[in-house]
């Protein structure tokens, strides 16, 4: 006997059925996202951060500025966190926040850039 993977009830119907009603599919379903969005909080508030400090820097309109390394660790940039990166032909490492990116210029230099779609 199958029963519902929510309220324990027996399945009936077509084979490969994991729940008894679309009620109780949809409360899995609400349940999934709550454990992902309770799972990714701490790690969005550090890329939020991270976005909003290189939109700060780059202002409305650049697509390109260099700053002091210095800068973006007053501002609490976390180099840790990316959202993905990307090796370009010249063996640098572009790494990006959403649209944003950035690279290790130098020891001290950093190259931002936005991602003009
Ligand atoms: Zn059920």
């Amino acid at each position: 006997m199958i029963v519902c993977k929510i309220c324990e009830n027996k399945i009936i119907g077509r084979k490969g059925k994991i729940f008894c009603s679309i009620k109780c599919k949809n409360t899995y379903h609400v349940k999934l996202r709550r454990a992902t969005r309770t799972a990714v909080k701490e790690i969005d508030v550090i890329l939020h951060r991270n976005r909003s400090i290189l939109l700060e820097l780059m202002g409305k309109y650049k697509t390109q500025i260099n700053v002091n390394r210095i800068e973006l660790e007053k501002k609490k940039f976390n180099f840790k966190y990316h959202t993905h990166s990307n090796l370009n032909s010249k063996g640098k490492t572009y790494y990006y926040l959403y649209d944003f990116g950035w690279m290790m210029f130098s020891s001290d230099k950093v190259l931002i850039i936005r991602r003009i779609k």
